[in-house]
Formats: structure tokens, sequence, C-alpha cells
């Protein structure tokens, strides 16, 4: 079949990476086209409204952060910003945890008052001397000692990616701050807010400032391509789907998420438990280390969307092996995968009009904010480059 339609720009994915893309290159005059196998935008990020009217986030909790200005001022034009301080808790040894862990998670598990010095003390003394981290449990244990390590990171690790945190890139556990002080805020960086309106009503805005685009979704791109005449293609899935895992299937870890709404009446019930009125849980993510728990997460979004209805919902995440029919939701962080992405990098950097861009595209753990600024960064190159021979 002749292609039947013609675009500057085929585009795979329509999260935060392609819409992106597809907005800079709209806005500098060429046609795109988005296509997606979901049926809906906003890829991991997307969010919506569940039967009880909560604004959830059916794809894991998603916390915007930034320390890029740049970053930051681009997405401010297709949405406000609602600040949050995003707080979370460890529950385990049947009790809650202040987490990240900082000087009042030290005073719990010494079950008395302590102060900065006795913790300094006591990380001194137990923390591993390790120079130069080279993998998750190095970087946890260089920090704090083999006696926090135990109870937070090895058993969470080992449940969610199913392989040990020696196996794992130190930059894994290495997200995770571990603080001096008593500052509990689960993230460091300068800049941490959510979409006031939620992430899709901001890709809806990014998609309407985007002139000659369009969008198909509940296609899978194989089958859409064929339709299409185009000058260069954008691959936002999978880089090894797009080569047929030529040199064997790269690694992912999928979840499953079980959603529990609870109605105001519930909320009121409950308030002596979660310590705050209109909220289920006491924190806005609750993480389960031990073992004998099956899910990693307890996540309650209202806490950071600041929703004001009389429900709530619950979402618990379930992490599970990955196999075709499901999400690819984490690129797994090890060398072995390092080597095997390398092999697949090299046949992307001879493609002359294919770039491959995102968490998945490029294999990496990488967060929204990164991803933006890895799609922006690459727009701005295609359209150096096709502007000079348009
Ligand atoms: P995606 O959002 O994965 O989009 C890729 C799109 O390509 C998908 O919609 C997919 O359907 C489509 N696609 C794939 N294959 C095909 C095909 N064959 N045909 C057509 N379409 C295809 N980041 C943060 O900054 N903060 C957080 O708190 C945070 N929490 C997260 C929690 C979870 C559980 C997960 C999984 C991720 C989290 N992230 C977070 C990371 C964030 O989701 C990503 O950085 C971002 O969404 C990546 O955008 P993307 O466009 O590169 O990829
Ligand atoms: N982690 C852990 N215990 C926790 C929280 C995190 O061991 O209570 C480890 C775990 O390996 C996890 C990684 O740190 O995958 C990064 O945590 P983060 O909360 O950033 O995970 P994400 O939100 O990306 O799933």
């Amino acid at each position: 079949m002749e292609p039947s339609s013609q675009v500057d720009f085929f585009i795979v994915g329509a999260g935060f990476s392609g819409l992106v893309a597809a907005e800079r290159l709209s806005q500098a005059g060429f046609t795109c086209v988005v296509v997606d196998k979901r049926d809906h935008v906003g890829g991991n990020a997307y969010d919506c409204y569940d039967e009880a009217g909560v604004l959830i986030h059916p794809y894991g909790p998603h916390y915007f952060r930034s320390n890029s200005a740049r970053i930051v001022a681009y997405l401010s034009q297709f949405t406000e910003w609602h600040e949050v301080s995003y707080q979370i808790k460890s529950f385990t040894k049947g009790r809650f945890w202040s987490f990240p862990i900082n000087l009042n998670t030290f005073e719990e598990w010494l079950g008395r008052e302590s102060s900065e010095l006795e913790w300094r003390d006591y990380l001194d003394t137990h923390k591993v001397e390790i120079e130069h981290p080279q993998n998750s449990e190095e970087v946890i244990l260089s920090q704090v000692g083999w006696d926090f390590y135990r109870i937070f990171f090895e058993p969470y690790t080992l449940k969610q990616w199913k392989r040990h945190p020696r196996e794992l890139q130190a930059s894994v556990c290495g997200r995770i701050p571990i603080r001096l002080n008593r500052d509990d805020r689960y993230l460091t960086e300068s800049f941490q807010a959510m979409p006031v309106e939620g992430y899709t009503a901001m890709f809806e805005k990014m998609m309407a400032h985007s002139p000659n685009l369009q969008v198909r979704l509940g296609v899978d791109y194989k089958d859409e391509q064929k339709n299409w005449q185009y000058r260069h293609m954008i691959f936002t899935g999978p880089i090894d789907e797009y080569y047929d895992h030529c040199y064997g299937s790269l690694p992912y870890r999928s979840l499953r998420f079980e959603r529990e709404t609870h109605s105001g009446e519930e909320l009121r019930a409950r308030a002596a438990i979660s310590g705050k009125e209109g909220l289920w849980q006491p924190a806005l993510q609750v993480n389960y280390p031990d073992l004998d728990v099956t899910y990693t997460r307890t996540v309650e979004i209202k806490h950071a969307t600041g929703q004001k209805i009389d429900a709530t919902t619950v979402i618990r995440e379930f992490p599970e092996d990955w196999t075709p029919e499901k999400e690819p939701f984490y690129p797994v962080p090890t060398d072995i995968t390092a080597q095997l992405y390398t092999r697949y990098r090299q046949l992307a950097d001879q493609e002359t009009n294919v770039s491959f861009i995102g968490r998945l595209g490029t294999y990496r753990y990488y967060n929204m904010d990164q991803v933006t600024g890895m799609a922006l960064t690459e727009a701005e190159k295609l359209i150096q480059r096709y502007q000079s021979v348009s």
C-alpha cells in the first residue's frame, strides 16, 4: 500500500519525550504525527479521574522535580504549578518510620531523643569505608552502614528489582538521599511541584500549542508506519524492540497496581490513624521494605495533588517480572544490561534519520525533567538540521 500521508517527523510515543519533541518541532514549522499504542497521551505520566472523581496516577506516582530553570520555564508555558513537599514514610517492624533516613529515623531506631552530633558519630563509626561505591549496596553502606541498609534498602530492592543491590548500579539506590538533619523531604531538587490541573491537562495544552500536529492513539507504530511518508523518525519506545531484539531482549521490570477508594465517611472514621483530615494514610507514599509483604509501596496521590474531594484513592504497587504483554516500566540498570544496551546504541548511532530518546529509547532510569531536557535538546538539533536543508 502506498503511504497516504506525508509529514516531516514520525514520532513514536506520546509520553513526555514524544510530545515535547512534537511541540518544539511543530512550533518551528514542521509537520509531525505522534503515534502511541496506548489509547491516551502522557505515557507513564498520564493521570485521570477515577470512578469516585479522584485524580489518580494509574501508572505509579509521578512527582515532578527539577534543578533546571530552563526545563521548568519550558513546561510552565503549559501549566501552573502546585508546590508540594513530597513526604513519604517506611513501614517495617510494625511501625511507621521517617524516610528517607534522617535524624528522626535514627531516634526512632534508638527509641529515644538524639542529636545531630550523635547521629554523625554513629555514621562515622558505622558507615563502611568505600571511596568509590560501585553498586547500590556499596552506595548505601558507604553512607549509613549495615543496620539501616538491612532494614530499609536490601529487602526493598530485592523485592522491587528481583536482583541484589550489589548487582544494580550505584545510581539506583543512590537516588535516595541520606540526611544528617531532620529534613524528611523525599527529594532534593530545588523545584518540586505538580501541574495544577494534572499532567494530562498539561499535555493537552502542549498539543494545542503544536500546529500541524496529528496524534494517532491505540495503534502500534509498526502498523501505522506504512501509512506515512516522513523525513525523520523519533523513537521513544524500547530500543531493543525497534531492532527486533536482534542482540537479545533488554530486561525490564514491570508493575501491577491495585486500587482502593475510600468514601468521605470512611475517611472521617480513619482520621485518628492518618492524622490528617480527608486522607487515608499518614503520608503521600508508604514504602514496605519487608519481603513478606508482596507490594513495595502504597500511594495516596491526593496528598500531593491537593484535590478537594470527599473521597480518596490509594494505589498499591506490586513489582512483577516483565513479559512482552506488560508495560516495560523500568529499565534495569546493571553493568551487564549497560553492555547490551551499548550494542543497540551502536546500531542507533549509525541511523541517519532516526533519533532515539526517552526512558525506553535510551534505556536509562530517567525522571520526567531529564527526558524533557533530552527532547528539547534533540528537537533543537533536528530543527537546525532540517531547517538548513528545507
Ligand atoms: P514513556 O512515558 O514510557 O512513553 C513512551 C510511550 O511510547 C508510551 O506511551 C508507550 O505506549 C509508547 N510506545 C512504546 N512502544 C510503542 C509502539 N511499538 N508503538 C506505539 N507506541 C509505543 N519521573 C519523575 O520525574 N518523577 C517521578 O516521581 C516518577 N515516578 C515514576 C514512577 C513509575 C512507576 C515509573 C514507571 C516512572 C516514574 N518516573 C518518574 C519516570 C517517568 O515516568 C519518565 O521519566 C517519563 O514518563 C518518560 O517519558 P517517555 O516519554 O520517555 O516514556
Ligand atoms: N529503595 C529502597 N528502599 C526504599 C526506597 C527506595 O531500597 O524505601 C531503593 C530501591 O532499589 C528503589 C530505588 O531505591 O528502586 C529508587 O527509589 P525510588 O523511590 O526513587 O524509586 P522509583 O520511584 O523510581 O520507583
